[in-house]
């Protein structure tokens, strides 16, 4: 842990060999000025998350006392108290020598210089006339002015962000500074970039800084983001700060990245955790690379024009793989032609980042941002419209992207001192990231909790195929032993009166085993190719014709039936199958009848829909099993109905053939009184 510390803490050499304490530190996060093209930059930076993590650092608090600016290449500190303000950007006028590099013993008091505000890039100065453009060498200057009173040990710091080319560092005439190679043309020049804490080496309270610095390699020149001078305990107390934060951040990006990757190569039917974790590593890798410049610090200034590529590619490429899981999240609603359209944009700007010099690369970063900013938009408008139609998933987004856009808010607010709430962008960021995966978990275990149901339902369906199969069984055997027994006894049995008995026994248990084998037919044919063409059908001939059927039935346990039907009109109907229907109803009224029971059968038209009800008074079904009695073979299993034989076909027949007419068929029961079934026909 010490020594990886240590690596990170690398000490760099002064001119004279002698190790200096340059901590690495993380760039404070830059609120752009309120201008058109800084709201773009900014929003698209919001949208893409990617320069965010650079902006994990927290602010100091806002003393209040406002800074002063650096006039004519001098900035007045002398009323500037370090230990209560806090440290302070040396922002202002510089002086400035084009086309020049100038050493400290070189510089006149009255040598011809130009003014040039930093921070920003030197592109747009005019000297003699022209615009100076981005690529070129040039020194620039300060003299610093410090209070009486001056902490124990001053610092410098020198984000990755302020010079992105090449500088050289020179402090009251020493050379403390030398990142990349400072030079005349771009073959005399080395591209690095550097973030780093230098302790001041003063004697005095003045201090002048010359910098040069030369750019042949990025899109714009000079000192394009603050120097800041503080305490150094402060300034290396807020780097720690910064980098445990920017390390935690990387630690959970990498956590989620990998752990999403694992989600998918396990189940990798659904490919948004796939999207999502590479999306996650790829901000991870980003995070080391901006803000406090990890991999900038470690590498050596031969390469690092790769891992400017890098840093480049993380942002264009994050892009595809971002709108690629937005799209898995609402494919219906992200369009695969806008999909398709950002992803070969963003891979023509990376490809063009791998191909090109810096110089033409890094210019094609406003470019990105604007792409990026649209299709923010769009993903803005597809997320809405998601949670417009209820999709899964899609608040838990939203809120995700508002509280997150609600922290950047803040901060912007906070940065231009309109409110004093604190930053809070970071804890912003961490929230949609962990609202993120909490998203895509709760994907994950809803659809294990679908298999779980699915499994459970299978073992509940395998068990009542396994119960109708006894049921079936058993069913099957009573009438075929009758018929077997009365077979036997009709050849030993010449009496002619037995023989009509023994007659009307095989002709009846024939009759039984012939209906439930039309049942199980009809039960098989019922989804595909049942022949339901209709007929003017007398409802009320249906009912007499089945009371006919059931009246020994009826009269085994003493049932009276009562026939109530009124005169009613014909119907359009398939009368073959709605006397089936009809005839299990009154069936089940008679068996699941008490002795003595009664039941009544009621016919009416009412505004066109024709009403049979079929009341009894028999054992009732318990709350608890109402819903599943149409279900196919669902038997009521209790000691009331263990004597009466059935498959559990009936009713799911009933249902199915009344839904085909157009109709429906409810049910009410009480356990112990009596059930009523409702059958509604439409007469036309
Ligand atoms: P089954 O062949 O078992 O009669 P059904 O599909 O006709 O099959 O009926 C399903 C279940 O509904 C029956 O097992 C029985 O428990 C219950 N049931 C149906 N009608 C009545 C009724 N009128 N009274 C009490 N229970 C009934």
């Amino acid at each position: 842990m010490e020594e990886a510390r240590d690596l990170w803490w690398r000490c760099q050499l002064d001119e004279g060999g002698n190790s200096m304490i340059a901590k690495h530190i993380s760039v404070k996060y830059k609120i752009p000025e309120l201008s058109v093209s800084s709201v773009v930059k900014t929003i698209s930076a919001f949208l893409i998350l990617a320069l965010s993590i650079s902006s994990c650092a927290k602010q100091p608090a806002f003393s209040g006392k406002i800074s002063p600016r650096a006039v004519d290449g001098v900035i007045d500190l002398t009323l500037w108290d370090f230990e209560k303000d806090g440290p302070v950007q040396l922002n202002g006028g510089w002086m400035f020598y084009w086309k020049q590099l100038l050493k400290s013993a070189d510089l006149k008091e009255n040598q011809g210089h130009e003014i040039i505000t930093t921070p920003g890039e030197w592109d747009d100065l005019v000297v003699n006339g022209q615009r100076i453009g981005a690529g070129g060498f040039a020194t620039y200057r300060l003299k610093v002015l410090l209070p009486e009173a001056l902490p124990n040990q001053l610092g410098l710091r020198i984000p990755s962000l302020a010079v992105q080319s090449a500088y050289e560092l020179e402090i009251n005439g020493k050379i403390i500074n030398q990142i990349g190679k400072v030079g005349r043309d771009v073959t005399d020049s080395l591209l690095a970039k550097n973030h780093c804490i230098i302790p001041l080496p003063l004697n005095s309270n003045l201090f002048d800084i010359v910098l040069r610095v030369s750019n042949y390699h990025y899109s714009e020149g000079g000192l394009i983001n603050p120097v800041t001078v503080g305490p150094l305990v402060r300034l290396q107390q807020e780097e720690l700060d910064q980098a445990n934060i920017s390390w935690l951040l990387i630690g959970i990006l990498g956590i989620i990245g990998f752990y999403h990757l694992g989600l998918f190569f396990i189940r990798r039917k659904d490919t948004s955790p796939l999207w999502f974790g590479i999306f996650s590593l790829i901000l991870a890798l980003r995070s080391t690379l901006v803000g406090a410049a990890y991999i900038y610090n470690i590498t050596p200034a031969d390469i690092q024009w790769l891992i400017l590529k890098i840093d480049y590619l993380s942002f264009y490429l994050a892009i595809p793989f971002f709108v690629l899981y937005i799209n898995r999240l609402f494919p219906v609603e992200f369009r695969t032609i806008i999909l398709r359209l950002i992803i070969v944009i963003s891979i023509l700007f990376s490809l063009f980042v791998v191909i090109a010099p810096p110089i033409l690369y890094t210019r094609s970063l406003l470019g990105f941002e604007i792409f990026t900013f649209i299709s923010g938009l769009y993903t803005i408008f597809v997320i809405i419209f998601a949670v417009i139609r209820k999709r899964e998933g899609s608040v838990l987004f939203l809120t995700a992207l508002v509280l997150f856009f609600a922290t950047f808010v803040n901060d912007v607010l906070t940065t231009h001192h309109v409110l004093n709430t604190g930053v809070y962008l970071f804890e912003g960021f961490i929230a949609f990231i962990f609202l993120q995966s909490y998203l895509l978990s709760r994907k994950f275990s809803n659809a294990f909790t679908t298999v779980e149901k699915q499994s459970l339902e299978l073992t509940r369906l395998a068990n009542v195929k396994d119960e109708f199969l006894a049921n079936l069984s058993h069913e099957l055997r009573t009438p075929l032993t009758a018929i077997y027994a009365y077979g036997e006894m009709f050849e030993h049995n010449d009496d002619p009166a037995d023989m009509k008995e023994y007659g009307r026994e095989i002709y009846s248990n024939s009759e039984k085993l012939i209906s439930y084998i039309d049942d199980l037919m009809l039960l098989t044919r019922m989804e595909s190719d049942i022949d339901m063409s209709s007929s003017e059908t007398d409802i009320k001939e249906i009912i007499a014709e089945n009371i006919d059927k059931l009246s020994k039935l009826a009269n085994e346990k003493n049932i009276s039936i009562l026939n109530l039907a009124g005169s009613v009109p014909e119907i359009q109907a398939n009368k073959k199958y709605l006397s089936k229907a009809i005839h299990a109803i009154i069936k089940n009224a008679v068996v699941y009848n008490k002795e003595n029971g009664t039941v009544v059968i009621a016919a009416q038209n009412d505004n066109n829909m024709m009403k049979i009800n079929v009341t009894d008074t028999g054992i009732g079904i318990a709350a608890g099993h109402l819903p599943l009695i149409f279900d196919r073979f669902y038997r009521v299993d209790s000691s009331d109905t263990y004597e009466v034989s059935g498959v559990g076909v009936g009713l799911f027949l009933a249902q199915k053939i009344i839904e085909m007419h157009g109709g429906t068929i409810g049910v009410k029961s009480e356990l112990g009184r009596g059930s009523e079934f409702m059958v509604e026909l439409p007469v036309k």
